[in-house]
């Protein structure tokens, strides 16, 4: 464990999580808790559901069964219709910067980074430009705050596409293969930035193929395939003593 130890408080915890599209099973009865202040990998072949995991938990998608629950918010039970004021509950907690930003084109990257906090939010503007000052400042980008999107480089955009997500104060950071897209010399400025985050206490899930970043930043690395949650350890042992076959397979492909 490399940063701040993560208290033992549950900010989340997903259960039993299914889900399908048409005949295709996607997640097959995923468990998982997060503590605050954890960092969570998750890890596995493509197609396995990693995403899918995030974006259930995000709200964006929704699963066929199940339950979630964030401290201090509604338990999910995804087996009845989802309420709209649940689903709200569910997206306020959590904000989620993809492999591709998610940034609008025609707007600068300060009005990116305020639109959600002044439009969703309704924190007032002057605060809000403040706050994205500060975050763009942290990241190395404030002389950017005027410049639109497309003027930015790959790694530049995933910087501000985080600082989005900072903006709007979520109690959960989810990473998608934020890197992934990246030329592989933009890669560590924006994996630098996640560790950051996580040494100053952020609690995250993230999904990436960078096992040097998830030896560096994981609490706990989980091995997903074929939508199962197959093997959960400590980065030192899921990369030095992998207990499952599909496991060792998949991380001497990758290694
Ligand atoms: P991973 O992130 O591990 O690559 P995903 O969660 O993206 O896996 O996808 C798991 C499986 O679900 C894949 O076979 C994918 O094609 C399928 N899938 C994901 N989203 C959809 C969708 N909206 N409609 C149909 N199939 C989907």
């Amino acid at each position: 464990m490399s940063h701040t130890n993560p208290t033992s408080t549950p900010l989340l915890q997903a259960s039993g999580l299914s889900k399908s599209f048409g005949d295709l099973q996607v997640l097959r009865s995923i468990d998982l808790t997060v503590t605050k202040g954890e960092v969570v990998v998750l890890i596995g072949p493509s197609g396995s559901g990693k995403t899918t995991v995030l974006r259930s938990l995000n709200g964006l998608e929704i699963p066929d069964g199940g339950r979630i629950s964030f401290a201090g918010g509604p338990d999910i039970d995804f087996a009845a219709p989802l309420r709209k004021r649940d689903r709200l509950a569910l997206r306020g907690r959590s904000a989620m910067v993809f492999q591709q930003h998610n940034l609008f084109p025609h707007f600068t990257v300060l009005q990116n980074i305020i639109e959600g906090p002044v439009q969703v939010q309704k924190v007032p503007r002057a605060q809000a430009i403040a706050e994205a000052e500060a975050l763009l400042d942290r990241v190395g980008l404030l002389e950017k705050r005027d410049v639109y999107p497309f003027q930015l480089s790959g790694g530049q955009q995933q910087r501000v596409d985080i600082v989005r997500a900072l903006a709007l104060q979520p109690s959960l950071l989810l990473f998608d293969e934020p890197t992934s897209a990246l030329d592989p010399e933009l890669v560590g400025d924006v994996l630098t930035v996640i560790k950051e985050l996580a040494d100053e206490g952020w609690t995250m899930v993230v999904v990436t193929h960078e096992l040097s970043f998830a030896r560096a930043a994981a609490d706990e690395v989980l091995f997903m395939d074929g939508g199962v949650i197959v093997e959960r350890s400590g980065p030192k042992e899921m990369f030095t003593n992998p207990q499952h076959e599909r496991t060792r397979q998949f991380l001497d492909r990758i290694l």
